[in-house]
């Protein structure tokens, strides 16, 4: 079959068309489309990555790069590397989460290997359990791209392999053996780097779980590897709803004519898309660019779900922005623009802390019947609160409650906050561990 250069290739000038022939020396269009075929030939070496884009790094550097994928690996598919604009690679946003930097082997002051804990909290292989009724379920421990911000970056090249069926079926028998567990989570690595067929075995297994109301995938493959969402995987996804995808955009030029191809087929096969950005400096820590970002996503209709705060994992150190940047893009989005595209800005708590959502205060003040509150403009206005509202005391006892929700859809306990709110329950506070005020009360007594 003769080759057919240049088919889908998104070009933006003189020096992305070499790269495009470059990559096309050694393949025809056909695999150009060919997920596996990008798999094969994912650029893994400071090598390759001068060939293929036909730039020259400094010796010196080059040797500290070197020195940087011993610890973290590189892994670029040549899709992603092909929209690397080389004219100014240095400040590309494709290359610096692709490519290694000697910022990566800085270990800050407050760096962490698992910063999540997402070891501790695992009960079974595979699984993290920390919320009540949901899990993540690493199901696969390799992904086509290996993004210099991975929060779990300690793992990255590790063991870059699929688990086989038995390890997999440890984390679903956890999960079959959890009742509380409603939504599960796949997670990895990137869950599609399993085949179809594995997938669609998983997907099967997990839906014959009573309890599990929900399955979410998380995957970067629409940014980094948009072939790999073919026809023959949607008419297989399809099959399984609820069938929710989350996956990765980070910069409005991520968004080409491949990926929003990749985008329709899924949302087409009626998957809820959702995108979860990561707040990274130097790539899109700007209030237009993330709005920008996220009315593209909008359109081709993924729900902008998460803006994260970079995490405190080694070798991430140089993209962490104040969490004070966070906020100030949510205040220019929040009223600006369509409530859709505004995601909750999380920060994911050291030590296992969960994800804890942080925005712009809107509270200005507050008495016993009115509060006070600000908008986008800055208008500062009144509201009323109701001159009666009969607020019930609540037993838990909905068979007794007027608002007829079915006692068997209301079983699971308050914890946290929301028991201290709760009437039903007497706790008054909840103390750290070690508070040595109290540790002193009861010596006394
Ligand atoms: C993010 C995350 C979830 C899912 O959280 P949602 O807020 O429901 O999207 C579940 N488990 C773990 C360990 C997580 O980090």
């Amino acid at each position: 079959m003769a080759c057919n250069k240049g088919v889908d290739l998104e070009i933006f000038n003189e020096h992305q068309q070499k790269v495009a022939e470059t990559l096309h020396d050694t393949a025809c269009s056909s695999d150009w489309t060919d997920w596996k075929w990008h798999i094969r030939h994912s650029v893994r070496t400071v090598d390759d990555f001068e060939r293929v884009l036909d730039l020259r790094l400094p010796e010196a550097k080059k040797k500290i790069i070197e020195r940087t994928i011993r610890t973290f690996p590189m892994s670029v598919t040549p899709y992603y590397l092909s929209l690397i604009d080389v004219d100014d690679y240095e400040n590309d946003p494709i290359f610096l989460q692709s490519f290694p930097s000697k910022e990566e082997l800085v270990i800050g002051r407050y760096d962490m290997t698992d910063p999540l804990h997402e070891d501790k909290d695992s009960p079974a292989p595979g699984i993290t359990h920390r919320y009540p009724d949901r899990v993540l379920f690493h199901v696969s421990n390799t992904c086509s791209m290996y993004c210099r911000h991975c929060t779990r970056k300690r793992k990255v090249g590790d063991v870059d392999s699929i688990p086989s069926r038995e390890d997999l079926e440890l984390g679903l028998e956890y999960i079959r053996n959890t009742p509380q567990v409603h939504d599960v989570l796949l997670s990895g690595g990137d869950p599609l780097m399993l085949s179809d067929e594995r997938l669609d075995w998983l997907l099967t297994k997990v839906g014959e779980i009573e309890h599990v109301d929900v399955v979410r995938i998380g995957t970067r493959m629409p940014v980094v590897l948009p072939y790999r969402i073919t026809d023959a995987l949607v008419a297989m996804l399809k099959k399984h709803h609820p069938l929710w995808i989350n996956t990765h955009f980070n910069h409005p030029r991520e968004l080409t004519a491949s990926s929003r191809k990749a985008l329709q087929r899924l949302a087409d096969a009626g998957i809820p898309l959702g995108n979860q950005s990561v707040l990274l400096a130097g790539v899109n820590d700007c209030q237009r660019l993330i709005r920008s970002l996220n009315q593209k996503l909008i359109k081709n209709r993924v729900r902008p779900y998460y803006l994260y705060q970079c995490d405190m994992s080694e070798g991430l150190t140089h993209f962490r922005t104040p969490i004070g940047k966070g906020i100030e893009i949510i205040e220019s989005l929040r009223g600006h623009t369509s409530g859709f595209s505004v995601p909750t800005y999380v920060v994911d708590a050291p030590s296992g802390g969960g994800k804890i959502p942080v925005m712009p205060n809107y509270i200005v003040s507050w008495g016993p019947n009115k509060v006070v509150l600000r908008n986008y403009e800055g208008v500062i206005t009144t509201y009323n609160e109701p001159e009666s509202y009969d607020a019930k005391y609540c037993d838990r006892e909905c068979g007794n409650c007027k608002l007829q929700l079915k006692e068997d859809d209301a079983e699971e306990k308050a914890i946290g906050i929301e028991k201290l709110l709760s009437d039903w329950d007497d706790t008054t506070s909840l103390t750290p561990e070690n508070n040595e005020r109290l540790e002193r009360r009861e010596d006394a007594a």
